[in-house]
């Protein structure tokens, strides 16, 4: 539980850009279907009111159509690609917890984006998974358009599928911008929820152990 380092957030980059050179090979593969999408945002951009043909706005409907894509990646991976063979025998026993993973996805109401930080915390039962997919875990079902409880959930289900852990316990806490926008506009509310199964469920020590971690103060 080390705060992130330089070297971290470097290969995180690295594989950020990774993972967008290979986005942009598969736009080939889809062009069709890019190019149905571009005409769809030109259509939208006339619809509220805009002039899709003045200059600022010629190569939108290809940024758009791109960048969609790429914030909705997540419905052509899948958990066990992610994982791959980074599961481990080991009989470790006690909670091992990521927390602060940051976190985009888009309500699937407004297809606004919301965003913020998960916890993560399992309890092993023989089998550990390397600390570095649980991130990826939780790109799996942001990079979709999704509800937070929905996401939160799935979550939870994807780690107790592959390792079968004594417990697992995931909490979110996002801002959406649809509340913040639009409607109601309360600009800084947050929301909070949790998915606790196994010992995170039935056991009051291991869930608050949990919960005071999620929560507790930031060094
Ligand atoms: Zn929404």
């Amino acid at each position: 539980m080390s705060n992130t380092t330089a070297a971290e957030r470097a290969r995180h980059a690295a594989r950020v850009a990774t993972s967008a050179d290979a986005f942009e090979a598969s736009v080939g593969r889809g062009a069709d279907r890019m190019l149905e999408f571009e005409n769809l945002v030109r259509r939208e951009l006339e619809l509220i009111g805009e002039d899709p043909t003045r200059d600022g706005l010629l190569k939108t409907p290809e940024r758009v159509a791109k960048s969609l894509a790429w914030l909705t990646r997540g419905y052509e991976m899948d958990v066990a690609d992610v994982i791959g063979d980074a599961v481990f025998e080991e009989e470790h026993e006690s909670m091992v917890m990521v927390r602060d993973i940051e976190l985009y996805s888009m309500c699937e109401h407004h297809m606004l984006p919301f965003f913020g930080k998960a916890h993560i915390a399992y309890i092993p039962h023989g089998r550990i998974v390397g600390l570095s997919k649980l991130p990826r875990i939780v790109e799996v079902f942001a990079r979709r358009l999704q509800v937070q409880e929905r996401l939160t959930e799935q979550i939870a289900q994807a780690i107790q599928d592959v390792l079968g852990p004594a417990g697992v316990g995931v909490v979110i806490e996002c801002e959406h911008l649809c509340m913040m926008m639009r409607g109601v506009e309360k600009q800084n509310s947050k929301t909070i929820t949790s998915a606790l199964k196994g010992t995170f469920k039935s056991d009051p020590a291991t869930r608050d152990e949990f919960l005071r971690l999620a929560h507790g103060p930031r060094r």
